[in-house]
């Protein structure tokens, strides 16, 4: 449930209301905008009297919200929510490009492409440190080697990192990381999402490979459920019976997730598509459905890449693409 207060209700007269509240066992988030201040309420509304709270002076409207998530609602929190990592912002009209390799494979390779997608405009460099492979026998990644690589990149661009954790245990390790990537295997791994969710770092939280839109925002909810709200969604294709592409680009999502949330959202065109020939025009159709950044695998010699070289594109490539990505965001505003 929600409710909307009156412009020019004071400190004392919401705090008193928010007090009522919590009296009935309600967890109350408070949301001040400019404009209106939202109040949220979480746990069982059924006990409240509506039309009892319609009356108070001080509120405008109330309204159920039969949404199971309630913090990333986007009717609970009408503004656009602003990620914030290192220079970079993603949302409520900032876009980032967020580029690198598959994975980390030594210090020559990743400064060097981390260098070649700062001067074509990326915002913000990944590279997977720990890596979910399907075969237990394929490259697992460089693990705390890979993020330390990381680390000298981000030092030698100044762009910050994205790199994915897999198990909790290692989050000491992830303490000079900008933003800490939760990946489509473990999206609905509920326990590292709570975790994550005691953090401050800004996660972004990749769609699990067969997973609803509606699951993939429960899982934000785990995450900012425990004090988190710095959140980026990620649509990188969904399984389905077609077998031309890697994936299935779900690009509705785009859309449909920014009328529900007020979390930013990203698209990876390169899983989602598994060819290097698809990413640029996939992520230009992104663009044009509104994400509020594209995240692309970045390789300097993709035949020779020990995870996913077919889908990655080269520093040429990219640069190419962020220039169409450029004029398309110029017909987008
Ligand atoms: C990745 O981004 O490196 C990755 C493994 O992606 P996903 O979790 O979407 O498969
Ligand atoms: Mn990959």
């Amino acid at each position: 449930m929600i409710a909307i207060l009156k412009p020019g209700t004071t400190q004392a007269q919401m705090q008193h209301l928010v007090a009522w509240l919590k009296h009935m066992n309600l967890d109350v988030h408070i949301s001040e905008g400019s404009e209106v201040t939202v109040l949220g309420l979480v746990g069982d509304t059924s006990r409240v009297d509506m039309e009892l709270l319609k009356s108070l002076d001080m509120v405008e409207t109330v309204k159920r919200v039969s949404e199971p998530y309630k913090q990333a609602n986007r009717k609970f929190h009408p503004k656009d929510t602003i990620v914030e990592a290192g220079p970079a912002r993603i949302g409520g009209g900032y876009f980032s490009m967020i580029a690198g390799p598959c994975s980390v494979e030594s210090e020559e390779q990743i400064i060097a492409v981390a260098q070649a997608v700062k001067a074509a405009g990326a915002t913000i460099l990944r590279g997977g440190a720990f890596k979910p492979r399907t075969s237990p026998y394929a490259f697992q990644g460089m693990k705390g080697q890979g993020i330390e690589l990381l680390l000298k990149a981000k030092e030698a661009t100044g762009l910050p990192i994205v790199t994915e954790i897999m198990n909790i245990s290692t989050l000491d390790l992830f303490a000079d990381v900008d933003i800490i990537q939760v990946g489509a295997r473990n999206m609905q791994n509920f326990d590292l999402l709570k975790e994550l969710g005691k953090t401050k770092k800004p996660i972004l939280l990749k769609r699990g490979l067969a997973n609803t839109l509606q699951e993939l925002l429960m899982s934000a909810e785990y995450i900012m459920s425990e004090g988190n709200d710095q959140i980026i969604l990620c649509e990188r294709g969904i399984r389905t019976f077609e077998t031309a592409t890697r994936n299935t680009l779900d690009l509705s999502a785009v859309p449909v997730l920014h009328n529900l949330t007020h979390l930013p959202v990203v698209v990876d065109p390169s899983h989602a598509t598994g060819k290097a020939e698809l990413v640029a025009p996939m992520a230009c159709a992104a663009v044009a459905s509104g994400a509020d950044g594209i995240m692309v695998e970045v390789h300097n010699n993709p035949a020779c890449a020990l995870c996913d070289g077919a889908q990655s594109i080269t520093p040429p490539q990219f640069d190419e693409l962020a220039h169409k990505v450029k004029r398309i965001r110029e017909v987008m505003v």
